[in-house]
């Protein structure tokens, strides 16, 4: 009683930057991103967290990311331009 656990639903959302565990709230960044601009991480944090509230990229999902961080496009595009020192 009380035990909500169902093996099987335990998912992560995993990028190259950080991960995210719905089901019991979990968030990992890479640690990387604190080499990187700081809105970076703010941008990160913001959509793993948003993955607690929608498990994939649904339109409510961008819709959350709009509405806390209008830029996030950018800050996207940023990231993916910089090099990621974990590959060596
Ligand atoms: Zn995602």
């Amino acid at each position: 009683m009380g035990s909500r656990r169902s093996a099987g639903s335990y998912n992560a959302f995993k990028t190259k930057w950080g991960s995210c565990h719905p089901d019991s709230g979990n968030i990992r960044l890479n640690t990387d991103l604190a080499k990187k601009p700081p809105e970076c991480l703010e941008y990160i944090v913001l959509h793993e967290l948003a993955h607690l509230r929608e498990r994939t990229h649904t339109n409510s999902f961008y819709q959350l990311l709009n509405n806390h961080l209008p830029q996030w496009r950018d800050i996207r595009h940023l990231l993916n331009s910089l090099p990621l020192s974990d590959s060596f």
